[in-house]
């Protein structure tokens, strides 16, 4: 493990966290490495590709397993910004993929450690070594500073509709 290599593939991460937020998104970045390299890269398109399950993490995973030919991420690390949820926690499972780094925790819905901790769990088959904290702050304030701006454009929106009647 180490820090300065966590926090560059962090910030990358964060990078395309911007690209969901263009679009409209929540932005959540993940990006997939193997041997220093990047296998596979993802961000939230859900309410665009009208797909419940088109989280970064699917994103990414589904992009790497292309790209290595092997449904088996065998020796991988995922970064991504937002903790994972429990969808996304039982497909890093079944992707055996080594090492999850996460950025900001997230309380209401995280199953590495939040609410879970789906990917340590020793009844299940494989278990994913978890770093958690890296550029926690800054991936915290995207997602806030995203939601923030959302509540004021709903604000807005709702305040236009009420001098229009
Ligand atoms: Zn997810």
């Amino acid at each position: 493990m180490n820090k300065q290599q966590d926090e560059k593939w962090m910030r990358h991460a964060l990078s395309l966290a911007n690209n969901a937020e263009q679009q409209g998104e929540i932005p959540v970045g993940a990006v997939l490495i193997k041997d220093g390299q990047i296998i596979g890269e993802g961000w939230n398109q859900s309410i665009l590709q009208h797909d419940p399950s088109a989280h970064a993490e699917m994103m990414a995973i589904r992009q790497a397993g292309c790209v290595i030919e092997n449904y088996r991420l065998i020796d991988t690390t995922l970064y991504v910004t937002l903790e994972p949820c429990p969808m996304c926690a039982g497909l890093l499972v079944h992707s055996r993929i080594r090492r999850l780094v996460f950025g900001a925790s997230d309380y209401k819905s995280g199953a590495a450690g939040s609410v879970m901790n789906l990917l340590q769990d020793e009844k299940l088959n494989h278990q994913v070594e978890i770093s958690s904290g890296v550029l926690a702050q800054e991936c915290g304030d995207r997602l806030s500073a995203f939601f923030k701006r959302r509540r004021a454009e709903k604000k807005k929106l709702k305040q236009k509709k009420r001098e229009e009647s």
